[in-house]
């Protein structure tokens, strides 16, 4: 599904560069689970950007489902990511002013599909994860759980194959982490690429492999 090779970035300012991550290559196959961990600096959100085709590698090769996405431009970036990606984060990153059903519409209406077949989609996927009954809440009014949970039904509602997730489980207490754990779980075993960042040992333990990063190095891979 992924395939990095060599990648490198370097945030260039006036003042200095700052190398994010240096030579690295690293594969995920489709259907794995693969944690990132490493200290706080040491590139983990940089390297869930690029994956997630929010940034650009600087140099090196980055193979998505078979198709060398390094240089697509912006346009073509945020179509492919909006066909094949589903995002989730600590910040939750709902959108206020919206409902819980119409954050969760959001990527559909993105992708362009008609209003019922929104509907349908954005039911199940608010049944699935025991939200429908929230679903005209707007997010102040949900736990952080709730919200996480919402955050991952918008994630998952366009039936992603890769879902990146970054340190989703990071403000939440352990009842709810449990929950959102469960959720990734859940997506794994129905063959949904997950990669996650994570400085949770408990959280990581839950993926099919840990891959630790430190000063924008992979360091150690190591197979659960
Ligand atoms: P982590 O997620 O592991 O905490 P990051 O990927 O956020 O690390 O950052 C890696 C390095 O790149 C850090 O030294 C950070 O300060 C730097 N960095 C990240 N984003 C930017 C940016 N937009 N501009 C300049 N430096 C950045």
């Amino acid at each position: 599904m992924i395939q990095l090779s060599n990648l490198k970035k370097v945030f260039r300012t006036e003042e200095i560069d700052t190398w994010a991550l240096c030579e690295v290559s690293l594969e995920v196959k489709e259907g794995e689970f693969v944690a990132i961990m490493g200290p706080s600096g040491c590139g983990k959100s940089t390297l869930l950007n690029i994956m997630g085709l929010l940034d650009v590698p600087t140099g090196g090769t980055y193979m998505l489902g078979g198709r060398d996405v390094s240089l697509l431009n912006d346009t073509e970036r945020t179509k492919l990511r909006r066909g094949i990606i589903g995002f989730v984060f600590q910040s939750f990153n709902l959108i206020d002013e919206l409902s819980v059903y119409e954050n969760v519409e959001l990527p559909l209406l993105y992708m362009g599909l008609p209003a019922r077949e929104r509907k349908e989609r954005v039911m199940q996927v608010l049944d699935r994860l025991a939200m429908s009954h929230r679903r005209k809440h707007f997010p102040a009014q949900l736990s952080g759980g709730q919200q996480q949970r919402v955050a991952i039904a918008r994630a998952v509602v366009s039936n992603p194959k890769l879902i990146l997730a970054d340190e989703p489980t990071g403000n939440l207490d352990s009842t709810n982490s449990k929950e959102v754990m469960d959720l990734l779980c859940q997506l794994h075993e129905q063959g949904t690429t997950i990669v996650m960042v994570t400085h949770s040992q408990h959280d990581a333990s839950f993926a099919d492999r840990i891959v630790e990063l430190y000063d924008g190095q992979i360091v150690q891979h190591a197979e659960l």
